[in-house]
């Protein structure tokens, strides 16, 4: 391998890093970096990258390609995969700033349980603007737990995959920005794109402070700390009368937790942070940056949503609703897959199946049945395309090599597909030229 064997260095591509909400994150950086070297990540990591891992590693015994791909989720965080990916980056590119496409700012302060997806989160729209403007990547905030939406187009993140109906993981060997990391479906296809909702009231909390905290850097997290705990004694003074019983009740945080953060022994999870600051009606940075001016009578008791509910769901079942819901997905116009069913419902995909497990399989049939179909039609015009792209290329005295057809369609990644490449082999071995 031609960079790792004169160990020059790599290029110093920038992060696409415009604002803070959309900045890039280090795991959709390392893809397009390794795109930019012609090199799959898989080669990026263990070829390139390796080295200067060995170097740093204080644990010599640690595979840490194997250990990024297998944990590829806390690349974006502040753990040991982030830290040191920023370091051997930083070594091999000479590029300052890596670490502020992690959450690296913010290991001193806020604790690291619950605060990362296992699983990727996406906005096809957001990716299909991406593309349009040249610049396909994935930004940093999609990786967190607590963010659902995508503010700017209304719409609930995606966490599977529109072609396969897997989950996607953040980084894998041949990965490519904008395809599955299974199947290489088109993650952004106008087919597929979700539908609009009414964004809640907490998510766009969630986003406006998401804000404050990311741009937290050179933050004096010691001082931040002691004025937490300060504030949140305010808080609990003023409104609750000392009384831990209910504030735990209204700002939905277990006591003996809460107790934790008012005497300082524990600092809370951003989910809970984020909880408090909201349930009060106050920015983040008010209650981390000085003492709290409170106004008025009583935190706002309107609008109130059951933050800590998730979709895993801890309300009771109600067998015959949820059946009669099941039954009405089954004739919508649209087939549904059962993923999105159990989101519409607040609850685990397993726990249908355990439940209601004819329903659950038929609604799941009928959805692959339809995108079977879908996946039928697209691939139809996608082979008209590569057979269009074929012939001009083959017109122009140009070998209709895998790359050039690609880059002729603009479709980077497209005949990794199954399908599509065999395709392509059919028409270089009718032709002759294989
Ligand atoms: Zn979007
Ligand atoms: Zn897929």
């Amino acid at each position: 391998m031609y960079i790792y064997k004169d160990r020059s260095v790599i290029y110093n591509l920038p992060p696409i890093n415009e604002d803070l909400l959309t900045k890039e994150s280090l795991t959709s950086y390392l893809v397009r970096l390794s795109n930019e070297h012609q090199l799959t990540v898989n080669d990026m990591v263990r070829r390139v990258l390796e080295i200067e891992f060995n170097k740093n590693s204080i644990d010599k015994k640690i595979n840490f390609s194997k250990y990024l791909f297998e944990n590829s989720e806390t690349i974006n965080g502040y753990g040991k995969s982030a830290s040191e990916l920023v370091i051997a980056l930083n070594e091999l590119s000479s590029r300052e700033g890596i670490e502020k496409l992690t959450f690296l700012n913010w290991k001193k302060l806020i604790p690291s349980r619950n605060l990362l997806d296992k699983n990727f989160k996406y906005c096809p729209d957001c990716l299909k603007d991406w593309k349009d403007e040249n610049k396909l990547y994935y930004p940093l905030i999609w990786g967190l737990n607590l963010v659902e939406v995508c503010i700017k187009h209304q719409k609930r993140l995606l966490n599977y995959c529109v072609n396969c109906n897997e989950q996607i993981t953040f980084l894998k060997g041949k990965m490519v920005l904008g395809r599955c990391s299974k199947c290489f479906g088109l993650l952004y296809d106008d087919n597929f794109l979700p539908q609009k909702i009414n964004v809640d009231g907490f998510q766009k909390y969630v986003h406006i402070n998401l804000n404050y905290l990311i741009s937290l850097d050179s933050i004096d997290y010691e001082s931040c700390r002691n004025d937490f705990i300060n504030n949140l004694n305010i808080i609990q003074t003023k409104y609750f009368n000392n009384e831990l019983k209910s504030m735990s009740v209204e700002l939905q945080i277990p006591k003996t937790s809460l107790y934790e953060y008012l005497t300082g022994e524990q600092f809370p999870s951003l989910k809970n942070l984020v909880s408090i600051g909201y349930s009060m009606n106050l920015s983040i940075r008010s209650l981390l940056e000085k003492e709290i001016s409170l106004n008025a009578d009583s935190p706002k008791s309107c609008d109130r949503i059951d933050i800590h509910k998730k979709t895993s769901g801890g309300t009771p079942i109600d067998r015959l609703k949820m059946k009669e819901k099941l039954k009405e997905t089954l004739v919508r116009s649209e087939p549904t897959s059962l993923v999105r069913v159990a989101e519409e419902m607040g609850r685990d995909r397993k726990l249908l199946y355990n439940h209601f497990p004819e329903l659950s399989k038929e609604i799941s049939d009928k959805y692959s049945e339809f995108l079977k179909n879908k996946t039928f039609q697209r691939r139809k015009v996608m082979k008209l395309q590569i057979e269009n792209a074929y012939y001009a290329l083959i017109k122009d005295g140009i070998y209709p090599s895998r790359r050039q057809i690609e880059n002729k369609l603009k479709k980077p990644g497209l005949l990794r597909e199954k399908p599509l490449q065999n395709y392509w082999k059919f028409l270089l071995k009718r032709d002759g030229y294989s």
